[in-house]
C-alpha cells in the first residue's frame, strides 16, 4: 500500500501551489475502501492564508463525506531531497481530531527513506475534544 500512496502523493505534488517557498508538499490519505484522497500545499501572497497539504487532504476527506473511522493512514511527501516534510503544529493538532491518535503518518522525501509515526507520537499531551 505504501507504493500506491507514494505514487499518488508524487502525482499530486505536481499540483502544489508554492510560488513563494518553492517547497512542494503533498499528502495521500488511504481510505478503508482502498481509495486514496490527496492534498497539496497551497500558498498565498499574504502567507498566513497558506494551507498545508495535510490539512488540505483531511478537509477534502471530510468534504467528501468521510469521517475519522474511514481514514486508515497518511503519507506526506516532498519532492525535495534536502529536508523531510514533517508536519507543522497546526496540522498535527488537526490530525488529532480529524484523523486519530493511533493512526500512522509516513513522512518521506525524494530520497525515499520513509519514517512512520503514530499521531500521538507527533503530538503528545494533546488537547482534544474530550478536553472541553
Ligand atoms: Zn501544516
Amino acid at each position: 500500500m505504501y507504493e500506491r500512496m507514494l505514487e499518488a502523493a508524487k502525482k499530486a505534488n505536481e499540483l502544489s501551489y508554492a510560488p513563494y517557498s518553492n517547497y512542494r508538499v503533498s499528502c495521500a490519505i488511504l481510505l478503508k475502501s482502498g481509495n486514496i484522497i490527496t492534498g497539496v500545499n497551497i500558498e498565498n501572497a499574504s502567507f498566513s492564508l497558506t494551507i498545508c497539504a495535510e490539512r488540505c487532504a483531511l478537509f477534502r476527506c471530510y468534504a467528501s463525506g468521510y469521517k475519522k473511522d474511514d481514514l486508515v493512514s497518511m503519507l506526506i511527501y516532498t519532492n525535495r531531497e534536502d529536508s523531510m516534510p514533517y508536519p507543522c503544529g497546526a496540522c498535527r493538532q488537526v490530525m488529532v481530531e480529524l484523523f486519530g491518535l493511533d493512526k500512522d503518518v509516513t513522512i518521506v522525501n525524494d530520497l525515499g527513506r520513509p519514517e512512520t509515526y503514530k499521531v500521538k507520537e507527533l503530538i503528545p499531551m494533546t488537547f482534544t475534544e474530550e478536553s472541553l
